[in-house]
């Protein structure tokens, strides 16, 4: 799914969490909404180094994710002033692990993800293998890809006003252009890769270039 996606799953639940606790730190401020759009974006920052593996922990930021809530509630009752880390810290924590866990529902680690012939879609370090993409949602910026954006979306539009209101609609609005370029996008670079030479092609990294020759 898309890095929008997952920042507003993790916005979702700290919306969730905010309105159930309107007196907890998730309800007063915005800090720990903005923790939770970082902690659904951070493990796609391994786009570059060993996708879907070098940040992705379905299985241990769980883990981490459940001894951060037990400090944040800790925190939240008898360490007020610490509380807006923790809870910030336990938002993050639990927007990685929903994405980790959500990237085995999308589709699989190739560079034409339609064409359904991965069977990586995020790797388990616990279980020492990749799990394999159940195709809920078939590729990244898929259109399904976008209802999901939206659902996790509309929560956050209908409690905050202001700046949330506003980022969360910019993210909206770049989940719906990454939608209709996703796949010409792809059409351009196998167009370039067609048209280069075979030797640069070769020196080009393989993971960005297999699949289009
Ligand atoms: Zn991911």
């Amino acid at each position: 799914m898309m890095a929008t996606t997952h920042a507003l799953a993790g916005v979702a639940l700290a919306t969730l969490l905010g309105v159930l606790f309107p007196e907890s730190a998730a309800g007063t401020s915005v800090i720990p909404i903005a923790a939770a759009a970082l902690g659904g974006l951070f493990p796609d920052f391994d786009l570059y180094a060993g996708h879907r593996r070098t940040l992705h922990f379905p299985v241990y930021f769980s883990v981490a994710a459940a001894a951060a809530v037990l400090v944040a509630v800790a925190a939240t009752a008898f360490v007020p002033a610490a509380a807006l880390i923790a809870v910030s810290v336990a938002l993050f924590l639990s927007a990685a692990a929903v994405h980790s866990g959500m990237d085995a529902l999308g589709g699989g680690l190739e560079l034409k993800p339609w064409l359904g012939n991965s069977e990586r879609a995020v790797y388990s370090h616990y279980h020492r293998r990749w799990l394999r993409p159940r195709r809920w949602v078939r590729y990244d910026g898929a259109p399904e890809d976008l209802l999901v954006a939206v659902a996790f979306a509309l929560p956050a539009v209908a409690v905050y006003d202001g700046s949330v209101q506003t980022g969360v609609l910019a993210a909206v609005g770049v989940s719906a252009v990454y939608v209709l370029l996703r796949k010409p996008m792809v059409i351009v670079t196998q167009a370039v890769v067609d048209a280069l030479p075979a030797s640069v092609v070769t020196r080009l990294p393989a993971r960005f270039v297999e699949d289009f020759r």
